[in-house]
């Protein structure tokens, strides 16, 4: 386990714009707290969303982009990359696996946040396909990916030094094995998951009441104290050998 000083920098790594502000953007705000500095990747621009229909189709990647740009604002991230890729139709291909390498040789992060590559049986929602194959391209590039100067050997070419991730964070894990206290960050986290306007976040006005009744039942699990919200993950290390 790193100890709080050990972390620099944290790569999120997300299939669709608001992925990150649902599940982990308290943490986020933690993190940037404590003089993390926190870059996010976005592997599509979300543009197989729920939408107006009035809205042409050809503007909602530019929406989306923008929209997560003020939620990466609301918790002090402004390093944010969209690749771009096609809503609803991600595999993990090896192109995949090396604009991630990309990222992470860029960011030289010591932590990854991303989905989990493993289905949460309990939460369909939580295991989009597109979140499922997200995740195990970013598990794929943290390891081997990143850490090894003969993947992707163009990256290397155009400067891409190898990089070793030393732990991964998944969210919407099957099972979780730690915690963090966001009950100082949930004004910010609110703000962001209101920065999704095209989503309709908070249409019934009950978002804030949604999100402190999961982050509680979360707290609780956590073993927190009354009155604590938590956001949960996996957190394994991904070092090896140091
Ligand atoms: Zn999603």
């Amino acid at each position: 386990m790193l100890n709080d000083d050990e972390i620099q920098r944290a790569l999120v790594i997300t299939a669709h714009p608001d992925d990150v502000d649902f599940g982990a953007a308290g943490t986020v705000a933690t993190w940037t707290d404590a003089g993390v500095e926190v870059a996010y990747c976005i592997v599509t621009d979300g543009d197989a969303g729920g939408f107006d229909p009035g809205v042409p189709r050809a503007e909602i990647p530019g929406i989306r982009r923008a929209e997560q740009t003020a939620a990466a604002k609301a918790v002090s991230v402004s390093d944010v990359t969209f690749l771009g890729y096609p809503d609803g139709r991600l595999v993990t291909s090896l192109e995949l696996r090396r604009d991630l390498t990309r990222e992470i040789r860029r960011v030289r992060p010591h932590q990854v946040l991303c989905p989990s590559p493993e289905r949460n049986w309990q939460r369909i929602f939580a295991s989009h396909p597109d979140h499922l194959a997200a995740g195990e391209a970013s598990l794929a590039a943290v390891y081997p990916d990143a850490r090894n100067p003969f993947a992707h050997p163009e990256l290397l070419a155009d400067g891409y030094e190898p990089w070793t991730v030393l732990e991964v964070w998944m969210m919407a894990a099957p099972s979780r094995n730690r915690w963090v206290d966001v009950t100082d960050a949930l004004p910010r986290k609110l703000d962001a998951l209101r920065s999704h306007v095209s989503q309709h976040t908070d249409a019934d006005g009950r978002l804030e009441e949604r999100m402190r009744g999961w982050s509680a039942m979360n707290a609780h699990e956590a073993g927190l104290a009354d009155g604590r919200l938590a956001e949960g993950f996996f957190v394994i290390d991904s070092a090896g050998l140091r």
